[in-house]
């Protein structure tokens, strides 16, 4: 297969462990489209030495031809998300305050892809510390979207997004604290999951809003998505917040007679474009093709869901960021003559970008004494009644259905000295997270040339639902899950 880098990982990492694959030549043929695509969508921020990566990879050749059992990822290249911690590899969190922060430790996701046997690749690119929906706010510039380099990916996890789309990696890991996975995903047209709050440790995963986030995969079809949150979900006694998850999750796919999809109303009103919507009607009927009932729901609770994540987003980054003092660990602003505080105020100036210096600004002023009930404490009450309408949705509905995005991705600069109107396109991700349940975005057809996508939300566990829905859907629908022709 001369276009190895479109085999699925499931797929590959079986044909290295039964020797039918050289995971060296299944390494060197991704770094060689690497080579040939990462100029032009510039997906990575730190990229591991080409050496390196074979090395490992021969390594794993030798212990395969030595009879060794190897694990479900034997060989295969992942690439993560630059916020989450690799050992001995910086991450940047595409900030310039962590420009040259290169951690101690990995992160307990990372640790187990490792026990699985995957490879490294390397960390993608993000808005800065999670904060965006384009990876324009990145301190190493965009990453552009891979089937129209003039369009951006998503964001915030848009490096993940594009390498997968663009065939330079089977498997990423993004993180989602208000639509970060689901985003880029849509944008790019390729399957990201948001897992059930606590399913996936957040150990080493630096902080944006720890109480909406969640590690979590992007990959180009459902089986792999299947394979890798199997592997990352479950119990870490690192992180006090995680629960126990299924032995493994299945794409098992076929019928769905049994489903009730709900379709939400409120997410299909104004303000979302038309191919969207025809996309979404579309995606809906080909459920229905594999035996799901549809109807529709209404949550007018949803109206309030934007501005009491922002409110809850920014409130806890402004505490969250504090930690960046240019003492303990970063960027740090030293000048003859600075006393400590210029020294401070200083490091944060010069450390942080715009956008991150807005939220700080935004959610300080919310979380101040005599706003606090006025903005956060109100917000967080509006998250429990989103969450307690989205429960009582699930008992007349298997899952819901939503766009992912409002509209197509947009162009470059386009919306990004509006904060406003790019805060506005995460209006339908961000409901997902402020009730802590599971959704999954899948490639749900094109506008243009660009990839639209739609998501599935479930009840809080219930990815394996949600997988058995994506996978039926994958099989009726196969024309939606194309690679850019980059
Ligand atoms: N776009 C949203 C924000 O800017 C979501 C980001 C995320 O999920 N990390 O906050």
């Amino acid at each position: 297969m001369n276009r190895l880098y479109e085999l699925p990982a499931w797929r590959a990492a079986e044909q290295i462990r039964c020797g039918e694959l050289s995971a060296e030549e299944y390494v060197a043929h991704l770094l060689d489209r690497i080579g040939e695509v990462e100029p032009r969508v510039r997906a990575f921020i730190t990229l591991l030495d080409r050496e390196n990566l074979l090395g490992q990879a021969r390594l794993i050749d030798k212990r395969v031809k030595a009879g060794e059992k190897l694990g479900r990822l034997a060989g295969i290249p992942i690439a993560v998300k630059d916020n989450i911690c690799t050992l001995g590899v910086r991450t940047t969190c595409a900030s310039r305050m962590l420009e040259n922060y290169v951690p101690p430790y990995d992160a307990t996701v990372v640790e187990r892809l490792k026990a699985e046997d995957a490879i490294l690749l390397g960390k993608t690119n993000m808005d800065e510390f999670a904060m965006g929906t384009s990876t324009e706010t990145s301190y190493f510039g965009p990453t552009r979207n891979p089937w129209n380099l003039e369009r951006v990916p998503g964001g915030s996890s848009g490096g993940s997004a594009a390498a997968v789309a663009s065939g330079m990696t089977p498997l990423a890991l993004g993180s989602d604290t208000g639509g970060s996975i689901r985003c880029p995903a849509s944008f790019c047209g390729v399957v990201g999951l948001k897992p059930t709050y606590g399913l996936v440790s957040r150990y080493g995963l630096v902080a944006y809003a720890n109480s909406l986030e969640q590690i979590g995969p992007i990959t180009f079809n459902v089986r792999d998505c299947s394979l890798l949150l199997s592997i990352i979900a479950g119990r870490d006694p690192k992180d006090a917040t995680t629960i126990n998850a299924e032995e493994s999750y299945e794409a098992s796919g076929g019928s769905l007679k049994g489903f009730r999809i709900g379709l939400v109303r409120e997410l299909l009103g104004e303000g979302t474009h038309p191919a969207v919507l025809e996309a979404v009607h579309r995606f809906a009927g080909k459920l229905e093709e594999a035996g799901a009932e549809l109807g529709e729901v209404s949550l007018p609770i949803l109206e309030y869901a934007l501005p009491a994540y922002y409110i809850i987003a920014m409130s806890e980054a402004s505490s969250n960021l504090a930690r960046y003092d240019g003492i303990r660990y970063g960027f740090r602003a030293e000048g003859e003559g600075l006393d400590w505080s210029r020294e401070f105020s200083l490091t944060r100036s010069l450390g942080f970008g715009e956008e991150v210096k807005r939220r700080i600004i935004l959610g300080t002023y919310a979380l101040s004494a005599g706003y606090f009930d006025r903005f956060f404490l109100k917000a967080v009450k509006a998250a429990t009644l989103i969450r307690r309408s989205l429960l009582e949705a699930f008992k007349n509905y298997t899952l819901l259905l939503a766009p992912t995005m409002p509209i197509p991705p947009f162009k470059l600069g386009e919306k990004i000295r509006d904060p406003l109107a790019l805060y506005l396109c995460d209006v339908d991700t961000v409901p997902v997270n402020l009730a802590g349940v599971p959704a999954i975005s899948l490639p749900a057809g094109f506008h243009e040339g660009l990839p639209l996508g739609a998501q599935l939300i479930g009840p809080p566990l219930g990815e394996q639902t949600l997988l058995k829905a994506a996978a039926s859907y994958e099989e009726v629908s196969p024309e939606s899950f194309r690679r850019p022709p980059i």
